[in-house]
């Protein structure tokens, strides 16, 4: 289960990662969560991503690509992996197909509208100490500024401010969004919706893995 979540920020990514990583039993790899550690810990990388993170742009394709290639030679991507926000260009993802020695099973695109996306990020915090994303209105912490599972203190992300989710959502349409044509040339796109809220989402994503999982026993 080689498997790619592709879509715009603000799509549910990342909770969808995170909780189909913990059902499938293999690792959920987030280039952004990788680049928001490597900020905090003041790493070489760190240093580098954070300027074009700030700004809401892509870090540079060899710097993303070499730290994906790297993560993915870990013992724990023998059985597969979820890549959440990497490819986001075409580059990215030719560099993947040309150097990584596992072969893609399905490329997972979540279409979302942009009143959700906004609505999505202008209430997002995060945690922290873990990473666990929050949402005010559809999925608040049970203790206010407090996560649930690491009492980490929560917090809201610097690039999800209006203007810096704009350019977001810009960056995402001249640079990533050709990737659906790319993964549907290849015959593995699925397309799922983004718009669902959080239960009804897994449930599509469900039906996607089973079938998934159908076909590679085949
Ligand atoms: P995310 O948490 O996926 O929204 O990523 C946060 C930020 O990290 C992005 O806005 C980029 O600045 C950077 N980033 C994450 N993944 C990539 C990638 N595949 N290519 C370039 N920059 C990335």
């Amino acid at each position: 289960m080689n498997i790619i979540f592709l879509g715009p920020p603000g799509a549910g990514k990342g909770t969808h990662a995170a909780d189909f990583s913990k059902e499938l039993g293999i690792p959920h790899i987030s280039t952004g969560e990788i680049f928001r550690e490597a900020v905090k810990n003041e790493t070489p990388i760190g240093l580098k991503a954070k300027e074009f993170m700030d700004r809401g742009e892509l870090v540079p394709d060899e710097v993303v690509v070499d730290v994906v290639l790297d993560r993915l030679k870990r013992d724990d991507c023998q059985k597969g992996y979820i890549l959440d926000g990497f490819p986001r260009s075409l580059p990215q993802a030719e560099m993947l197909g040309q150097k990584s020695d596992s072969e893609l099973t399905a490329v997972i695109y979540f279409e979302t509208c942009k009143d959700v996306i906004l609505m999505r990020l202008t209430g997002r915090w995060m945690c922290r100490g873990c990473g666990k994303g929050y949402h005010i209105k559809n999925l608040p912490p049970k203790v206010a500024g407090v996560c649930d599972e690491c009492a980490g203190e929560l917090y809201q992300r610097a690039d999800d401010k209006v203007d810096t989710i704009e350019h977001r959502l810009t960056v995402y349409n001249q640079e990533t969004k050709t990737l659906i044509d790319y993964y549907k040339n290849k015959d593995i796109l699925i397309q799922v919706n983004g718009d669902f809220e959080k239960q009804e989402g897994h449930e599509e994503l469900e039906g996607v893995f089973t079938k998934l999982k159908s076909n590679a026993s085949c």
